[in-house]
C-alpha cells in the first residue's frame, strides 16, 4: 500500500474529485479527515472510508474561515496525533456570476477568491507547524487548467486558481528544507457537481449537449472522471513523488493541446 498509516485531510471531500481522492487514499491505507462545507456530505464519505477499513473523521468547516480551519486542524491532531497529507481540494464557483469583468461584482470576487485561494492559504498555514515538527508533509493544491488556458470568462475563479499555482511554488520553496513537498494539479473538465451552476437553467437534454460539447473540446474526446484526478493526487501524496516539489501537473486528457479534427479518419 502506498499510504499505509498516513493521515490526510481532504477539503471539499464530500463529492466529486475530493470524494474520489478520499476513497483512493483510503484504499492505499490512509486515514482520512473528510472536510466539506456541510457536515452531512462529509459524514457519508467518512462512512465509505470506514467501510474500506480505515479511520475517518467528518468535519464541516468553511475553508475560507480561519477559525473553522484552525478548529479542523485541532480536531485532526486530537484524533490522529499528526497530519501527513493535506489536499486543498475545496473550491468552485457556486452562487457566483460568470462573464464579463464589467459584470463581476466585488462581492463575488471576494467570496470566490476567498474559497479558492485564501482557503488554501489558511489550510496550509494551519497544518505546516505540525508537518514541520515531524519533518514530513505532502501538500497537494487543486488548481484548474482555466488558470492558464481559460475556456470562458470567469475572472474571479480563474484568477484564484492562478494564485494557487503561485502559492504552490512559494510554499514549495519555503518548505523544501523541512521535507514538506507542495505540488499542484490542474484538472481539465471533470464530470462532477462542479457544473451544477452552469446546468441549473438547462433541461436534461441541454445538459447532456453541454457535456458532449465539453467532451469534444478535449484531445482525448472525453471529460475526466474524479478517480483520474485522484490517481495524480495519489502519486503526489506517496513516496513515488519523493523528489518532486513545486510542480504543477496538467490532468486534462491532452489539454491544453487542441483536439484533432480528423479523429476517426485514420
Ligand atoms: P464539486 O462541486 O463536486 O465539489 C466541491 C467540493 O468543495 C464540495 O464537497 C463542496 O462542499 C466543497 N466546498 C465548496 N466550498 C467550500 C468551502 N468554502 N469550504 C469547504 N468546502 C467547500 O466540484 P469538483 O469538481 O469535485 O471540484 C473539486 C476541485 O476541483 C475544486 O477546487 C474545483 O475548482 C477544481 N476543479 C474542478 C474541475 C471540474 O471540471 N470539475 C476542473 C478544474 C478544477
Amino acid at each position: 500500500m502506498l499510504l499505509a498509516n498516513r493521515v490526510a485531510i481532504v477539503t471539499g471531500g464530500a463529492k466529486g474529485i475530493g470524494r474520489g481522492i478520499a476513497l483512493k487514499f483510503a484504499e492505499e491505507g490512509c486515514d482520512i479527515v473528510v472536510n466539506a462545507l456541510h457536515i452531512e456530505g462529509a459524514r457519508k464519505v467518512a462512512d465509505e472510508v470506514r467501510a474500506l477499513g480505515r479511520e475517518s473523521l467528518a468535519i464541516g468547516a468553511d475553508v475560507s474561515n480561519s477559525a473553522e480551519v484552525n478548529d479542523m486542524v485541532d480536531q485532526t491532531i486530537k484524533k490522529f496525533g499528526k497530519i501527513d497529507i493535506l489536499v486543498n481540494n475545496a473550491g468552485g464557483i457556486t452562487g457566483a456570476k460568470e462573464g464579463a469583468i464589467e459584470d463581476t461584482t466585488e462581492e463575488d470576487w471576494d467570496r470566490i477568491v476567498g474559497i479558492n485561494l485564501k482557503g488554501q492559504f489558511l489550510c496550509c498555514r494551519a497544518v505546516v507547524p505540525h508537518m514541520r515538527k515531524n519533518k514530513y508533509g505532502k501538500i497537494i493544491n487543486v488548481s484548474s487548467m482555466g488558470a492558464i488556458h481559460p475556456p470562458a470568462p470567469i475572472v474571479h475563479y480563474h484568477s484564484a486558481k492562478g494564485g494557487v499555482l503561485s502559492l504552490t511554488s512559494n510554499l514549495a520553496f519555503e518548505l523544501a528544507p523541512f521535507n514538506i513537498t507542495v505540488n499542484a494539479i490542474l484538472p481539465g473538465p471533470v464530470r462532477s457537481e462542479f457544473f451544477n451552476e452552469m446546468l441549473k437553467d438547462m433541461s436534461e437534454k441541454e445538459g447532456e449537449a453541454f457535456f458532449t460539447m465539453l467532451d469534444k473540446r478535449v484531445p482525448m474526446q472525453r471529460m475526466g472522471m474524479p478517480e483520474e484526478i485522484a490517481g495524480v493526487a495519489l502519486f503526489l501524496a506517496s513516496e513515488l513523488s519523493s523528489y518532486v516539489t513545486g510542480e504543477s501537473i496538467n490532468a486534462g486528457g491532452g489539454l491544453p493541446l487542441t483536439p484533432r479534427d480528423d479523429v476517426g479518419t485514420g
